[in-house]
């Protein structure tokens, strides 16, 4: 095999992409980790939820991994962003932003998700610091406070009930008609959660601390805190041209171990799982590292058979 062939190019450097380059690195593995720095969490200031690193920073988490993989000569990174990928003779060839190109035996799509937020004015100002999508990550420091829940998806009602197990003090803003069903609707006044479907016209916060919700009407209610369900769309677009299929929820669509339907690429992380959090990620990567390396070996052995 040509020396300057990668074993992995993995694309996108978070806890799910730096994962699998260190299990792939205490494989021997010659590989490339490629990311442009923007993870989804990059608003938030503490992650929780990993064991030893509950509150951590996700920036300090990046650099004591990153720290980490310096002991394995075998495994470098770089800043870009790849913007092609083609397969020729076995073998794909990967285009950077920055004009470079490698070569790589398998490819893993690290790439993450993004999420759009609603169009509220002053709301951009409070997400990830005092309104955050996900209660497992963020609830906790929030418990018992004066919390509004924002939304308007189908999965609402699920999302309500959830965030109730961590505060009663519950207000559901809709910013528009909803469409809950009567008795749904009556279960929320049972609990007394007010359902408040009149337009937002802005959020106001102090030092990212969300303070007040202003709607259109004039009112104006006090809130601490909050929680939202987003939009998600995938931050790569790569697979899909790849011919990677994609799921009802724009998720793309794996078998075990990450696994694609495109021989020679995988994709873990919130790629494929929507919201795997820190710790589902960082599995993911591990997971498919070993996956691959395993391939590789299978590959190496067969090719020095007469
Ligand atoms: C506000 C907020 C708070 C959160 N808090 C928590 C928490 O407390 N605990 C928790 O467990 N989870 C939390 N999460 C979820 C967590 O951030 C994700 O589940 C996790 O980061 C997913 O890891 P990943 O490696 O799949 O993707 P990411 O961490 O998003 O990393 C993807 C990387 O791929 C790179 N990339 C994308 N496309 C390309 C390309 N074409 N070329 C090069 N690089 C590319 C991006 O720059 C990015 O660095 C939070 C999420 C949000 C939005």
């Amino acid at each position: 095999m040509n020396q300057f062939i990668m074993d992995v190019v993995i694309v996108g450097g978070g806890p799910s992409g730096l994962s699998a380059a260190l299990v792939l690195g205490r494989s021997l593995r010659k590989v490339l980790i490629i990311d442009y720095n923007h993870p989804r969490n990059a608003s938030t200031k503490r992650s929780h939820g990993y064991l030893t690193r509950d509150g951590i920073s996700p920036v300090k988490f990046r650099q004591l991994a990153k720290e980490e993989l310096k002991k394995y000569k075998t495994v470098n990174s770089i800043e870009d962003a790849v913007i092609d990928i083609e397969k020729k003779a076995g073998i794909f060839n990967i285009t950077t932003k920055k004009g470079f190109n490698y070569q790589s035996r398998k490819v893993i799509f690290a790439t993450g998700m993004k999420d759009q937020l609603p169009m509220i004015p002053g709301f951009i100002d409070v997400y990830g610091t005092s309104v955050f999508p996900c209660p497992y990550c963020d609830g906790w420091e929030h418990k018992n406070t004066k919390l509004a829940v924002f939304g308007n998806k189908v999965e609402l009602f699920t999302y309500i009930k959830l965030i109730s197990h961590w505060s009663k003090d519950l207000m559901v803003f809709t910013n528009g008609k909803c469409n809950l069903s009567d008795i749904q609707k009556n279960e929320l006044k049972q609990h007394r959660i007010p359902l408040i479907e009149t337009p937002i016209q802005e959020v106001q916060s102090v030092l990212s601390q969300l303070k007040k919700v202003i709607l259109t009407d004039g009112r104006i209610i006090r809130r601490d805190g909050g929680f939202v369900m987003t939009n998600t769309v995938q931050s790569s677009n790569l697979p899909s041209k790849l011919g990677v299929e994609m799921d009802e929820k724009g998720r793309y669509q794996t078998k075990e171990h990450g696994l694609t339907n495109i021989d020679g690429i995988y994709i873990v992380g919130d790629a494929t799982k929507g919201f795997a959090g820190i710790v589902g990620a960082a599995s993911d990567g591990y997971e498919t590292g070993i996956k691959i390396n395993s391939e590789l070996v299978e590959e190496n052995w067969n090719k020095n058979l007469k």
